[in-house]
């Protein structure tokens, strides 16, 4: 019997560690990332339709489009392709991640999408299939299907689980309106091939923050963080750089452009700081968005 409704979630992540390597002749660029979920999460939910129709509700709704544009809309039908069902749904999305905000926001409704849908049409994929089915996707797919801590190599799609046992504390703080992540690494080409930035001729270790992550208080979390994609997002958003300070004049032991930006991701020490940092940004009037989390949480799970 098919399910009047079935409910998923998965969360946004920052890249504790983020290292660019070449322009690959596919057109995109090496990587060595650690990504780490944290608990702030969409919510898509599933039910019966004709054909399929995508509503947006939340955090940046207007600015999400409801066509086949949005990655839940492409994960439908990839799904069904793949299982050889029809791409019979209606699907409602919920955000609370912002819209273009380094935070993987579609890559974590496309992997609610597939969990929800599987179970809505019964196609049973499996594991495997899901994690394929993601990648071909987009880079962050697969890590919002698996969540937790792991490094992420080729263009970030290629997981291994990093032990990260201790729950971390972080302020996100929304520093205007989305970047386009092309956009972002197109100006760190530019700012290489200008000679402004190093080369790209090794990849960051991820050693450093690894082993923090494994065994060592925040203060050595905080040391170890390394994002290559900071410089040219403070590029094409100067206004970054203020941010950037304002979380640590306010007291977080570090603070870095999560992904592609413009999300800074501000690490503290418990959740008491997390909350009080939050509350002390707000004051500042950088941010659109604020909000405490933790992490590492699960990827994408059936809701209820
Ligand atoms: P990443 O960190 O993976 O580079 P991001 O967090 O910067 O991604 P997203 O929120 O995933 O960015 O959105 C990037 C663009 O993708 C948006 O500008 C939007 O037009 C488009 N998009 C497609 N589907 C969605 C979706 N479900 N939610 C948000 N944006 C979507």
């Amino acid at each position: 019997m098919t399910p009047a409704e079935v409910v998923a979630r998965a969360p946004a992540k920052v890249n504790v560690h983020l290292a660019v390597g070449p322009l690959r002749a596919d057109g995109f660029h090496e990587l060595r990332t650690v990504y780490f979920a944290v608990s702030l999460f969409d919510t898509v939910t599933v039910g019966p339709g004709e054909g399929l129709a995508v509503s947006v509700t939340g955090v940046d709704a207007g600015v999400v489009p409801t066509d086949r544009r949005n990655l839940v809309w492409r994960a439908a039908v990839l799904l069904a392709e793949h299982a050889g069902v029809r791409h019979d749904a209606t699907i409602g999305i919920a955000k609370a991640i912002p819209a273009a905000a380094g935070l993987a926001g579609g890559s974590a409704d496309a992997a609610a999408a597939l969990v929800a849908l599987d179970a809505f049409w019964g196609t049973r994929v499996g594991r495997a299939d899901l994690d394929l089915l993601a990648a071909q996707l987009g880079s962050d797919v697969p890590f919002s299907l698996l969540g937790g801590v792991a490094l992420g190599s080729g263009r970030g799609e290629q997981l291994s689980p990093v032990l990260a046992p201790t729950r971390r504390h972080w302020v996100l703080g929304m520093a205007g309106e989305g970047l386009s992540t092309p956009a972002v690494y197109g100006e760190l080409d530019r700012l290489r091939a200008a000679g402004r930035l190093p080369g790209d001729s090794g990849l960051g270790s991820a050693d450093p923050v690894i082993a923090a992550l494994r065994s060592g208080p925040p203060a050595a979390l905080a040391g170890a963080l390394a994002n290559d994609l900071q410089t040219p997002a403070l590029a094409l958003r100067p206004e970054l750089g203020r941010a950037l300070r304002a979380a640590t004049d306010a007291g977080a032991l570090a603070a870095l452009v999560s992904g592609s930006g413009p999300t800074v991701a501000a690490l503290v020490e418990d959740e008491s700081s997390a909350i009080r940092l939050a509350a002390e940004l707000a004051g500042v009037g950088i941010f659109r968005t604020l909000r405490a989390v933790h992490g590492p949480v699960p990827g994408a799970r059936l809701v209820g």
